[in-house]
């Protein structure tokens, strides 16, 4: 291959741009140039797209969100936009892509390989819940960003003696929350991937009062329901009143850790290294500390498991 082309795609993540920077410096590494295209798969399908050099990538590894812009693209799903991008890759000399996003992402890294164009995925979102990778581009560092904010919290909770509810990120991974939840030693974490008890979270934040605490910190995962909801049903089922903080679009900014630094720097550079392979329909993750390639469609046909050796490890600690 002499040309590559990279795109973020989806919601955006800390540490994209450290993974499109090692796209560019390692295929430069090899003689093969990329070309960044803009807007993800709508850029794609226009062929909004420049010559990334390696100045160009040059002071962007330290920063949030991504330099290539993303976007939700619902054309893309149908056929003739996919060939409609082909095509103006094909002009400009593409031979293959990486797509640095989430599972949706990966569906339409999928049907462009299928159609002989092909591409490697790469995994940036904060959620970390594709399957294949213990750990996803971005999630580290919001969570770094939820238990900074939790902390804060936290000192106000003491002086004023409240109990706080903390709606984080996750719609239907609870990674978030349960990593945050631990690390921020919050008395319950409420998951999708688990049924909760409103008994048992009341009878925590009791006891907790009884034993003298003078906060409780309750994390949510949105896609359980909203901090409000829970915040009302506390007050109705067990007179508790609570103050609720969404965190929202925060978690999803700010400058990539140095765990995200690292791991977007392997999987950029393996997403290239399977490309010059020859392969297509791939996906990168990370397994026991080592960068692989896997089938893309294992991203989306397979299903994320949340560590749930965490959930009940917090429950215990939190006693
Ligand atoms: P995140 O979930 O972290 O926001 P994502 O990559 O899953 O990231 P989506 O909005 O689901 O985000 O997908 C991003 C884009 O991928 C879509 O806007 C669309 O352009 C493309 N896409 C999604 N599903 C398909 C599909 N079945 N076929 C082709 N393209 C698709």
């Amino acid at each position: 291959m002499r040309r590559i082309a990279v795109l973020t795609s989806g919601g955006d993540s800390p540490g994209m741009n450290a993974a499109i920077r090692a796209v560019v410096r390692k295929a430069n590494f090899h003689g093969v140039d990329v070309m960044g295209i803009y807007h993800g798969y709508e850029g794609f399908i226009e062929g909004r797209m420049e010559l990334l050099d390696l100045g160009s990538v040059g002071g962007i590894i330290q920063r949030g969100g991504t330099k290539l812009f993303s976007s939700r693209c619902p054309q893309f799903k149908e056929e003739r936009y996919q060939l409609q991008g082909i095509e103006k890759m094909r002009e400009a000399g593409v031979e293959g892509l990486v797509v640095i996003g989430g599972d949706g992402s990966y569906r339409g890294a999928l049907a462009l390989t299928k159609k002989g164009f092909p591409c490697v995925g790469v995994p940036g979102t904060i959620d970390n819940d594709i399957p294949g990778t213990e750990y996803t581009i971005g999630f580290d560092t919001a969570l770094n960003t939820v238990i900074e904010s939790i902390d804060k919290i936290r000192d106000t909770a003491t002086s004023h003696e409240n109990s706080f509810v903390v709606e984080v990120m996750g719609r239907d991974a609870g990674d978030i929350a349960l990593w945050a939840g631990l690390a921020a030693g919050a008395e319950s974490i409420l998951i999708p991937e688990e049924e909760y008890d409103i008994d048992d979270i009341i009878s925590r934040i009791q006891h907790g009062v009884s034993r003298g605490k003078k906060h409780s910190i309750i994390i949510v995962a949105e896609g359980v329901m909203s901090g409000n909801e829970l915040a009302k049903l506390l007050k109705e089922k067990g007179n508790i009143t609570t103050r609720v903080s969404v965190l929202g679009h925060i978690q999803r900014g700010g400058s990539p850790s140095a765990r995200d630094r690292v791991l977007a720097g392997r999987l950029g550079a393996k997403a290239v290294e399977v490309l010059l392979e020859g392969k297509g329909g791939r996906a990168v993750g990370i397994k026991n500390h080592q960068v692989y390639d896997y089938d893309l469609e294992d991203a989306f046909t397979k299903k994320h498991k949340a560590d749930l050796s965490l959930y009940s490890l917090s429950k215990e600690l939190s006693i």
